[in-house]
């Protein structure tokens, strides 16, 4: 049954008439206007997921058809992520997924297969390239870097800032030989100077190691997400500057609001920024109680029991509604990017199923 569906004028909404509008700002006819989005490879994507993938290569599309400019997607893989937990001696350690297996292949590699497979539809379906920037890669960017070493050198403020109710600043290091990393760190082990940083980590099988990091070095550095998405946005900027390109970051709705404004804005004014990447949020999908459809809360209990499975990841998806269902998501997305007041809202799972089945029982 089709039913009727409101969209109420609420804010940016009500002021926007093309989303494309809403970086006329900051565009001085950069070369290239870069869409980034990210995702863990933690398991095969669930809806939500690919409907924010769709959104920035829908975005990425109506951008580069209003504006005349070569557009692309930048894909974050977060093969950083968790992906197991380890117990040693009470203590609680992680894997993540590059040094996670099933059976002989990492969870990264398995788990990627299916996100190029997605990027490789929607790459074709918005006729833009795209571009997978690993977790590994994104760490070793002098930027990030240098920004990490500027967040230690305040620490005080940002443990404030970032932790909120933590007790100190939370930089994970993992061991260089087994990939083990500490789950939960009280305190802090390391030294700084303006220009570099010395992690101390302790790993159960092979002891005590140090990471140093400066902004040129690459060695290893696990940032989480607060970390992740401040140095990201300074780096962001500093990228833009040096390649005459403007990134725009598109994630869920579900990091707008204070996450955007406090962790991110404010972090970048302490750092000394005055400008800030311009961010934009996808709908989300939400469950029946208005909370964000969850894949870990699916699997732990049996609250959405009554879900459509095909919702809950990629491979269901295209077992159940196959390449046309990909289609048929691709032009509700896309939709969404066509009307800003479709945009600027989240959608249901029940809506979900209501788009999905319709014209199936003809
Ligand atoms: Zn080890």
């Amino acid at each position: 049954m089709i039913r009727e569906v409101f969209y109420p004028p609420v804010g940016m909404a009500h002021i926007t008439n093309k989303l494309s509008d809403l970086i006329l700002y900051k565009y001085r006819n950069q070369k290239k206007i870069i869409i980034n989005t990210s995702a863990q490879p933690n398991s095969s994507p669930h809806l939500g997921t690919i409907t924010t993938l769709m959104s920035a290569f829908a975005l990425a599309n109506k951008i580069r058809d209003d504006l005349k400019v070569q557009t692309e997607v930048q894909f974050d893989e977060l093969e950083n992520s968790p992906a197991e937990i380890v117990e040693y001696n009470g203590e609680i350690f992680y894997k993540d997924q590059r040094h996670s297996y099933y059976n002989h292949e990492t969870k990264e590699l398995a788990n990627m297969r299916r996100f190029k497979e997605i990027l490789e539809i929607l790459s074709t379906y918005a006729n833009l390239p795209y571009y997978i920037r690993s977790y590994n890669e994104f760490q070793s960017n002098k930027f990030v870097r240098r920004t990490l070493i500027n967040i230690i050198n305040e620490k005080e403020y940002f443990k404030k800032l970032l932790f909120p109710s933590s007790s100190d600043l939370h930089v994970r290091t993992i061991c260089p030989i087994c990939g083990l990393g500490k789950k939960n760190i009280k305190k802090l082990k390391e030294k700084h100077n303006k220009n570099e940083i010395f992690l101390k980590g302790d790993c159960p099988i092979h002891g005590s190691y140090e990471i140093n990091v400066t902004e040129s070095n690459k060695e290893y550095v696990d940032l989480n997400t607060q970390f992740r998405d401040l140095t990201k946005g300074a780096a962001m900027l500093e990228e833009d500057k040096k390649n005459n390109t403007l990134t725009i970051m598109l994630d869920g709705s579900d990091w707008s609001g204070i996450w955007a404004q406090r962790i991110h804005t404010e972090g970048l004014v302490k750092l000394g920024f005055n400008e800030f990447p311009i961010r934009l949020f996808a709908p989300v999908i939400l469950d029946w109680s208005g909370a964000k459809f969850s894949k870990s809360l699916y699997l732990k209990n049996d609250a959405y029991k009554d879900i459509n499975k095909a919702f809950i990841s990629y491979d269901n998806f295209i077992n159940y509604y196959g390449v046309q269902g990909m289609n048929k998501l691709w032009e509700e997305v896309r939709s969404w990017i066509e009307e800003p007041k479709k945009f600027f809202r989240d959608y249901s799972v029940d809506y979900f199923q209501m788009i999905m089945e319709e014209n199936y029982d003809e």
